[in-house]
């Protein structure tokens, strides 16, 4: 595939952007080459810069459950946006999104629209603190909660993929009050808690991770969190903004049948448009100024074409009570298939996946945690990464991504990508 435009569009962006991107992973940095420039997408479909076609298994680094530009999405921000973009006032949309994400998420009474989900990630933090009045966290190597400081603690995604998972910038006293943990090591999770005996304000985690590749939580190994959290009033903080809305209409605490005392939502309640969420039950949702101490606020946050995005999304996932099973069968098929052409052609890999999060890593032996996501061979994985780039197919530029699989996707598609797959195996 010819990316001759989008080379040159890099080359310009560059010169005014720092490293031509609004956000790291996009650079291509982990993968090399420069950055696809899109022009518009479709269903499951990107249409780049240059005209290429590519099928896109990023589908936004996830919103795009139903697919791009999906009419009653779009249709619904269209019409907002002609009543107005803006307020900064109440709209009655913002309280009919909550009911709605009230009603399909388990053991949430209130929710908090924001930006994104780094806002989302440091509210939750903050209100747990302010609610439990202690300072300490727990998060796990690996996992990603947005770019706030006390997440930049061996922090997952484009943090790894450009090893700087500590950033410089956050300083010695943010950073002594973040406790680190092994994912799926609940011994570990257990000693960093003897250790700060009634410090620990929450252990914020993904349920299932997404940014070092995807990784299944052990089994038992969430059960166990919320029972050490309960044990010792901890409070168990759950980020799903990737799995929300994604795994089941309740998430992973659905999935798995776990409440968690907040939750985060980001990008996928928004249909794609900038939002973030927090939501818990009352007792710690009024805390929230102005009906509590607890301060968070956003000129604008529950904007109007955001939550018409969100509100539209969140209905059809509501009301199409095949969609997640139809998800999970692609993607399982997606998942054999390709575990098939790879065996074949005798490449060492592990795949792993829950419901449409799939991610494979050129490494044997199972991948639990960010020391097993990091061994895999990242040499490989670039070769893979750009032969399925001329072939036609998107996946993240980054071993320490997951695939994100949408509905629009056909089975022949799914073919499409699986004998992508085994041209590229060959050349490994
Ligand atoms: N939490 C998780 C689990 C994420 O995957 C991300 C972003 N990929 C964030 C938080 C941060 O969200 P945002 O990029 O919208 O700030």
């Amino acid at each position: 595939m010819i990316y001759k435009r989008s080379s040159a569009l890099f080359a310009e962006a560059e010169k005014v952007i720092p490293g031509g991107v609004n956000s790291p992973v996009r650079a291509f940095k982990g993968v090399g080459g420069t950055p696809v420039f899109v022009e518009e997408a479709k269903g499951a479909y990107l249409y780049d810069a240059d005209g290429n076609r590519l099928i896109d298994y990023i589908n936004s680094w996830g919103p795009m459950i139903l697919g791009h530009a999906h009419e009653p999405v779009v249709n619904a921000v269209v019409e907002k946006a002609k009543k107005g973009t803006s307020f900064g006032m109440p709209t009655e949309i913002e309280t009919q999104i909550a009911e709605l994400a009230v009603s399909m998420v388990p053991n949430i009474d209130k929710i908090r629209f924001v930006n994104s989900g780094t806002e989302a990630c440091m509210s939750a933090v903050r209100l747990a603190r302010g609610f439990t009045g202690k300072d300490k966290i727990i998060k796990f190597a690996g996992c990603y909660h947005g770019h706030s400081d006390s997440f930049l603690i061996q922090a997952g995604s484009g943090a790894s993929t450009f090893g700087t998972p500590n950033s410089p910038g956050v300083t010695k006293g943010t950073a002594k009050d973040t406790l680190l943990a092994r994912y799926n090591d609940i011994e570990n999770v257990t000693e960093l808690i003897e250790a700060n005996k009634n410090e620990i304000a929450c252990i914020i985690i993904e349920p299932v991770a997404g940014n070092m590749g995807c990784i299944p939580p052990k089994e038992g190994f969430l059960k166990s969190l919320r029972d050490l959290c309960d044990v010792n009033d901890i409070l168990l903080v759950f980020d799903e903004v990737m799995t929300g809305f994604r795994l089941a209409k309740g998430g992973a605490q659905e999935l798995y049948g776990i409440n968690a005392d907040i939750v985060c939502f980001g990008k996928v309640i928004g249909g794609g448009l900038p939002v973030g969420a927090f939501a818990a039950r009352n007792e710690i949702m009024n805390h929230l100024a102005p009906l509590g101490p607890v301060y968070q606020a956003g000129t604008l946050s529950g904007n109007p074409l955001a939550m018409s995005a969100g509100l539209a999304m969140l209905t059809e996932l509501n009301n199409d009570t095949e969609a997640f099973n139809r998800l999970e069968e692609k993607t399982a098929y997606l998942h054999e298939g390709i575990a098939k052409v790879l065996n074949d052609n005798n490449i060492v890999h592990t795949i792993n996946r829950v419901g449409s999060m799939i991610s494979v890593h050129f490494d044997e032996g199972a991948v639990t945690d960010f020391d097993t996501a990091a061994k895999g061979n990242n040499d490989r994985f670039k070769k893979f990464f750009h032969g399925m780039l001329n072939a036609g197919v998107y996946i993240a530029p980054s071993a320490f991504e997951t695939w994100f699989i949408t509905d629009a996707l056909s089975y022949e598609d799914l073919d499409f990508t699986i004998e992508a797959v085994e041209a590229v195996a060959k050349t490994l």
